[in-house]
């Protein structure tokens, strides 16, 4: 029998986590178990190990080919007999396997959850013998269930065809619900839950207004993450490429990424990202999940995410190496509307947790975590912890806008409303007539952008409820007639602004950069002042190389 100790040392690592360890343990004594830890909390040393200690084959259910096929070639650089069962093997391959399988010859098996629930696949496992099965990424029990990977959810056979080989659930950041239905489905309930601190302290996270977004991204590429390695996360396929083109020809190495590229140019991709320094990947959330590249120090979302478990899964993908890294979320009440309008009804349960996530007040990181039940004290770096702002009470503001909302019968877009409040004249406003003419122009104590936020608010804590299904309507809820009633006070943060470069002053910068580094490469013994040694600093060749 193998020990814990010399799978350590044949992996190359120094100790086991606490959790690790607890968890491999509890499964040697044949206990299931739920572990959830953040992403990079290494969770795959968990099930490699306990499959490798107990006697038998460690099978382990993983969705995606690309994370099967990864690990296996990791695994077996260290002697561990480690294959995988899918459809891309073919007949003579899957005969290899069945032999080796048979004759002791497989320490780990990888396979997908529609291969392991087949029926002929059942009745083979039932002749070897079986050390554990391990479910990874199990958040997508409860993500892809009955509609998009059904086999998802007839994972419960294991536990009943196998009643003596134990089950570990593998899963990154989700609520109390996930869990429940992640125990539910894999018949589990008594297992030991082994819960990681959320909390990844090397992560600083921004959340900002979104203004001229592609203004902004250049900012905080060129100021605060010069020639590093990141991600940035777009809604479309489109935008992907469109946002990678414009960053390539500003001179910034960019790589687009999406479920629809050729598998082959996919890889090239990740494979590049991986590899080169300072690479951008501009993808969708196609990109990601298991990916395990250390060194990527910011993560960009040019778009929303679709629930708080989503983006704490994407921004956690930065910092791996557990180095300081940071990330910036960029949206606005146009983003918000959108997201709705394109979910279906599920997704939009989680967008609203998410929209109260980035609408609420005080710490970023406060605000995340207490979606998953975990109490923390303001981190101290994030934004908001940054510069702390004082808030403002926006309780009339907010009475204009419902009353707004209420006179017009909830059917006027929200920049319709706005401009009424602003006093604009235009196509949209001039159909608006009877008490709704009362507040024509009476809400210039604010510009757009902060109506917006105040409309922000109220359909993140629920005053307001917007409904896509038929046309666009808004709908009061019992909360707004409070605060209609001055029974219930809004409180709003400031907005922060976060600034912009464009391309202009970018290539200005980068232009005084050269002549900075020409002029000190002359000259070794005159210092430069301290502007200008920030000037250097900031700019790191990486960055410009191509221009
Ligand atoms: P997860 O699946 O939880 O996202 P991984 O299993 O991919 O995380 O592991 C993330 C990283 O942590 C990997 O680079 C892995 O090598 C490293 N790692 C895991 N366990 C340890 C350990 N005990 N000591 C040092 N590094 C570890
Ligand atoms: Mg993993
Ligand atoms: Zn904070």
């Amino acid at each position: 029998m193998i020990s814990k100790h010399t799978i350590l040392s044949r992996f190359g690592y120094q100790a086991y986590r606490p959790l690790q360890e607890e968890a491999i343990d509890a499964l040697c004594s044949g206990n299931d178990v739920l572990l959830m830890a953040p992403t990079g909390g290494g969770k795959s040393l968990v099930y490699q190990s306990a499959g490798l200690i107990r006697d038998g084959i460690g099978i382990i259910i993983s969705p995606l080919l690309s994370l099967m096929a990864q690990q296996v070639e990791t695994l077996r650089k260290t002697g561990v007999n480690a294959y995988f069962f899918n459809s891309a093997l073919n007949i003579e391959e899957q005969d290899d396997l069945v032999w080796a399988l048979r004759h002791d010859q497989v320490d780990l098996l990888f396979m997908s959850p529609e291969k392991i629930v087949q029926p002929a696949v059942i009745g083979f496992l039932k002749d070897i013998q079986i050390s554990i099965f391990a479910i990874d990424e199990a958040h997508c029990i409860a993500q892809w269930g009955e509609a998009f990977r059904p086999e998802y959810s007839q994972l419960g056979t294991l536990r009943t065809t196998f009643p003596k080989v134990p089950i570990i659930a593998l899963t990154g950041t989700v609520d109390l619900k996930t869990i429940q239905t992640i125990e539910n489905s894999l018949q589990i309930s008594g297992c030991l839950l082994l819960k990681n601190s959320f909390d990844r302290v090397n992560i600083e996270i921004q959340i900002a207004q979104k203004r001229k977004a592609k203004q902004q991204i250049l900012y905080f590429l060129h100021h605060e993450m010069a020639g590093e390695k990141g991600i940035i996360y777009c809604r479309s396929r489109k935008k992907t490429q469109e946002l990678a083109s414009w960053l390539e020809s500003l001179g910034l190495t960019s790589l687009p990424y999406h479920a629809a590229m050729q598998e082959q140019d996919k890889q090239k991709h990740h494979q590049r990202f991986l590899n080169e320094p300072g690479v951008i990947m501009v993808a969708t959330t196609a990109y990601g999940m298991g990916i395990d590249v250390p060194d990527i120090r910011f993560v960009i979302h040019f778009d929303l995410p679709s629930s708080p478990e989503a983006y704490f899964q994407e921004v956690g993908r930065a910092g791996r190496d557990g180095k300081p890294a940071k990330s910036l979320l960029l949206y606005g009440l146009q983003d918000m509307l959108q997201a709705q309008q394109f979910g279906d009804g599920e997704n939009y349960e989680r967008l609203s947790a998410l929209f109260k996530v980035l609408e609420s007040r005080g710490c970023r990181r406060k605000n995340l975590l207490s979606h998953f039940g975990e109490e923390i004290a303001p981190c101290g770096h994030c934004d908001r912890c940054l510069s702390p702002s004082s808030e403002q009470n926006a309780t009339i503001a907010a009475q204009k806008i419902l009353s707004l909302i209420y006179y017009t019968k909830g059917i006027q877009p929200f920049s319709v409303l706005v401009d009424v409040l602003l006093g604009k004249h235009n196509k949209g406003v001039m159909k608006i007539h009877g008490e709704t003419l009362s507040l024509f122009g009476k809400g210039r104590e604010f510009t757009d952008i902060q109506w917006k936020a105040v409309i922000r608010h109220l359909i993140g804590f629920g005053y307001i409820k917007v409904d896509h299904s038929t046309t666009f309507c808004v709908h009061l809820n019992q909360k707004a007639k409070r605060v209609l009633k001055g029974e219930e006070q809004i409180l709003l943060p400031h907005e922060r602004y976060y600034p912009v470069l464009d391309e202009n002053a970018l290539h200005k910068e980068l232009i005084d950069w050269h002549k900075l580094k020409a002029w000190k490469s002359r000259d070794q013994n005159n210092p430069l002042s301290d502007r200008q040694l920030r000037l250097v600093q900031q700019h790191k060749p990486s960055n410009v190389a191509s221009l």
